[in-house]
């Protein structure tokens, strides 16, 4: 039995595998903890692992890994991946950000590590690619990405059959790169990022950007914009122009055969913003564009389920 664990801003979710299997049982989750010390997050791993195996009548023991998909930027420390996401460390922004504690990273890696021995933590993004890669969209391509386009925008990317990594494992945070140097979507709100850049993608164009920026959620803008608002659709293209920007940037940076396409803000609109997406790549550069293919996620809403399972061999 492997158990396979899922780090974002909001929630931490826990699920155990059998060896060989991709069905995930005895999930257990809870809001992601920000309060006490800066173990906590760790702390509260462990909880929910002793948790799913009490659920599933397995000795935690017995456990043959533990892989972890978590949401970024990490630093390393003494080899091990510690948590430095602006939406659960409270240091880092400071007081302004409003978060319950002081802490400049999450401890991870080094309690996992002690405890359980066999542990494999990831940047959910790369995970999700390994994912899509394995079972979804991506599969047989050497040279291709996946991008989530959710609360935030996240990227793993793959170049001659190996998935980036990087340094301290951050490979792929594409969407804190600057594309504007104001607001470009048409009104006054700055584009201000989580991370504190403005002008970046997720500053324009996330999940929470948008609720932001045009003082209506981004259900309300795509509901309006599929019901022919034109006021809508405008904002719609900007955004799609910065988004796929972003994928043209990356096609043609690391030469890709495709892009595999998940998260929320994408998966529930997709109609409308595939071919938006597409016509940002199609006819530029053809020499490096030519055939590229954006494409929806092969796993469908369920990327982030598998993430972390990709982990595991
Ligand atoms: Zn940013």
């Amino acid at each position: 039995m492997r158990a396979c664990v899922d780090i974002g801003g909001t929630k931490v979710a826990v699920s155990l595998a059998k060896a060989g299997s991709r069905e995930l049982i005895a999930r257990q989750q809870a809001p992601t903890a920000k309060t006490g010390d800066n173990d906590a997050v760790a702390m509260q791993v462990m909880a929910l692992i002793d948790a799913a195996c009490a659920e599933a009548g397995v000795s935690v023991d017995s456990l043959s890994g533990v892989a972890v998909a978590s949401a970024g930027p990490f630093v390393l420390k003494d080899g091990c991946v510690e948590l430095a996401n602006p939406n659960i460390c409270g240091g880092i922004a400071g007081p302004s950000r409003g978060l319950p504690n002081d802490w400049m990273t999450a401890l991870l890696e080094a309690p996992l590590r002690e405890r359980f021995g066999r542990v494999r933590v990831e940047n959910d993004a790369i995970a999700a690619l390994e994912a899509e890669r394995r079972w979804g969209a991506l599969q047989g391509l050497d040279d291709c990405a996946y991008v989530t386009w959710s609360t935030g925008v996240g990227v793993g990317l793959c170049v001659d059959g190996r998935a980036l990594r990087g340094k301290n494992g951050n490979a792929g945070h594409a969407g804190h790169s600057f594309v504007s140097t104001d607001g470009d979507a048409g009104d006054d709100t700055p584009a201000l990022c989580g991370c504190g850049n403005v002008g970046d993608v997720e500053g324009l164009a996330a999940g929470n950007a948008i609720a932001r920026r045009f003082d209506q959620s981004a259900a309300e803008l795509f509901e309006a914009a599929a019901a022919g608002d034109a006021k809508a659709l405008k904002r719609i293209d900007a955004l799609c122009s910065v988004v796929g920007r972003m994928l043209y940037n990356l096609v043609i940076t690391l030469d890709l055969q495709a892009i595999s396409l998940g998260g929320s803000v994408f998966w529930h609109n997709q109609d409308l913003l595939l071919p938006r997406l597409q016509a940002e790549i199609d006819g530029k550069l053809p020499a490096l564009t030519q055939g590229v293919k954006l494409i929806p996620a092969g796993l469908g809403d369920t990327v982030g389920d598998h993430a972390a399972l990709a982990l595991l061999d």
